[in-house]
C-alpha cells in the first residue's frame, strides 16, 4: 500500500521542488532558511499534521558577500582566474586581497616539516578524497580534516591564507565548500576551497614555476548569531502518545547550491513519510514527529536546541531517524545502539526490502539526531546509494535536477516503513 500510494504521485520529489524554488538557498540565518522554517510548517499544516511548530533558537550567521576571487600570477606576469569558494566561516581578507607563494602540501605532517618554508605563504592542501576506498564517506572522512582544521595547522607555521582541494570525487571544476574553524589562540587567516580541475593546474604550475603567486580576495564576515527555528509536526499516537518516533532531516545546506540532496532530501521524505501514513488513514500507535533541524552544517545548534527544549521533558523517545546522506536509492539504515537491538531491527529487514531498505547494520544515525540518541533513543540513518552524493556535497551542483524522484520516493516510502514498525511494535 505504502509503496504505490508513494510510487504514484512521487511527492517527495514535488515537496523538494516547491522548497528549492521557495527558498534558494538556506545557510543558516539568511532569508532563505527563515523562509524554509514558514514553508515547511505551512506544508505539514497542508496535509494536516498536529502540533506543527516552530521551536526558537539562535544561529551562527556567516555571510559570503559579493567578493570571491582568486587569481593565478605565473612568473611571467599571466594571470589566470582559480575557481574558489570561501570555507564557511572564513575570515575575509583586506580589501586589496591576499598575494603570497604557495606551498603545496598533503598532510598536516608534510606542513609541520616544511615549518618555515610555510612562512609568509599560501598553504595549498592537495590531498585527493581517496577514490579506492568503497564506501564514499570514508573517502571522504578520510580527506576533510584539510577543510575542517586547514586553517589552524597553516596558520600554526605562519602561512597567510589556506587554500584546499575540493573534497570530492567529480572531475569538474566546482568548488565544495563546508564547514572549518579557527582556534582562538591561532591568527585567524582566510580559507578556500578550489575546484579539482584548478587544483590540478594550480600543483603543475607551483610545481615548474617557483616564481608563481596566488591572490585571493574574499569579503566573507561572521555577523552576530540570528534567530532561527527547528520546525515540528506530527501524527499523535493514540495507545503511547508521550512515545516520540522523530524522523528528520537538516533544512539549512550551504550556500552554493540549494541544498537539494543535502539534506533538503532529508527534510521532504520525513514530510512525506508522514503524509503518506496519514492518506493511508494509519493512526499510530506511538507519537511520529518530523522534525526539520536547523544549523546542521555549521553548528548543529538545532539538534542540540531540540533534546534541550523544556518540551522534551514530558516526553520519552523511543527511536529517532536521520535521513542526511543524499536523496539516492534507499538502501537500508544504520542502527546506533546495542547489538541485541541491531539484531531485534533485522527482524523487519523482510518488510524494508520492498523498497530495497533491507540492510541493517550498526552505525552512525546522524549528527542533529545525535543528542536524542545520547539520551537514549535508538538512531537510525537511512543509507543510501552513495557514489554519487560527493559529486554535489556542499556546491553548486546540488541542485533540484540532480535528484531522482523515484529514488528520493523510495527514502521517504522506507522512513514511513521504519517509522510505522516502530510505532506499532517498538524495539
Ligand atoms: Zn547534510
Amino acid at each position: 500500500m505504502l509503496l504505490r500510494a508513494g510510487l504514484n504521485g512521487n511527492s517527495a520529489y514535488a515537496l523538494l521542488a516547491e522548497l528549492t524554488t521557495a527558498c534558494g538557498p538556506r545557510l543558516s540565518g539568511s532569508p532563505g532558511a527563515a523562509r524554509a522554517v514558514d514553508l515547511t510548517a505551512a506544508m505539514m499544516r497542508r496535509y494536516g499534521f498536529v502540533n506543527v511548530r516552530a521551536e526558537s533558537l539562535m544561529v551562527p550567521h556567516w555571510v559570503r558577500g559579493p567578493v570571491e576571487d582568486a587569481q593565478l600570477l605565473d612568473g611571467r606576469g599571466r594571470r589566470r582566474a582559480l575557481a574558489v569558494a570561501a570555507l564557511g566561516g572564513s575570515v575575509a581578507t583586506p580589501r586589496t586581497g591576499i598575494t603570497a607563494g604557495v606551498i603545496e602540501v598533503r598532510s598536516f605532517d608534510e606542513l609541520r616539516a616544511a615549518g618555515p618554508r610555510a612562512a609568509g605563504k599560501i598553504v595549498f592542501f592537495n590531498r585527493p578524497m581517496d577514490p579506492t576506498t568503497f564506501n564514499t564517506f570514508g573517502g571522504y572522512g578520510g580527506a576533510v580534516d584539510q577543510r575542517a582544521s586547514g586553517a589552524i595547522e597553516a596558520a600554526r607555521v605562519g602561512a597567510v591564507g589556506v587554500i584546499v582541494r575540493s573534497v570530492t570525487l567529480a572531475h569538474d571544476n566546482v568548488p565544495h565548500t563546508g564547514s572549518m574553524s579557527y582556534a582562538d589562540s591561532i591568527v585567524k587567516i582566510p580559507a578556500v576551497a578550489i575546484g579539482i580541475r584548478d587544483a590540478e593546474l594550480l600543483s603543475t604550475t607551483v610545481a615548474r614555476d617557483p616564481r608563481a603567486r596566488v591572490r585571493i580576495r574574499l569579503s566573507c564576515q561572521t555577523l552576530p548569531d540570528a534567530p532561527s527555528a527547528n520546525v515540528l509536526g506530527e501524527l499523535v499516537g493514540s495507545e503511547r502518545p508521550d512515545e516520540v518516533i522523530v524522523i528528520g532531516g537538516h533544512l539549512d545546506c550551504w550556500d552554493k547550491g540549494v541544498g537539494a540532496h543535502d539534506d533538503g532530501a532529508g527534510c521532504m521524505q520525513a514530510i512525506e513519510a508522514l503524509r503518506l501514513l496519514k492518506v493511508l488513514g494509519i493512526t499510530p500507535k506511538r507519537t511520529i514527529r518530523a522534525v526539520m533541524f536547523m544549523n546542521e552544517e555549521n553548528g548543529s545548534r538545532g539538534g542540540r536546541a531540540y533534546a534541550a527544549d523544556p518540551h522534551r521533558t514530558t516526553e520519552r523517545h523511543v527511536a529517532a531517524i536521520e535521513a542526511d546522506r543524499g536523496g539516492f536509492t534507499p538502501r537500508g539504515f544504520a542502527v546506533q545502539a546495542d547489538s541485541a537491538t541491531v539484531e531485534r531491527v533485522r527482524r523487519w529487514a523482510p518488510l524494508l526490502d520492498i523498497v530495497g531498505a533491507g540492510q541493517i547494520s550498526a552505525g552512525h544515525a546522524g549528527v542533529d539526531v545525535s543528542p536524542i540518541v545520547d539520551a537514549g533513543a535508538t538512531g537510525f540513518g537511512l543509507i543510501v546509494d552513495h557514489h554519487r552524493y560527493f559529486d554535489v556535497h556542499h556546491s553548486a551542483n546540488d541542485t533540484l535536477q540532480a535528484v531522482h524522484p523515484r529514488e528520493l520516493e523510495l527514502g521517504a516510502i522506507a522512513g514511513a516503513l521504519l517509522v510505522y514498525l516502530l510505532s506499532e511494535e517498538g524495539l
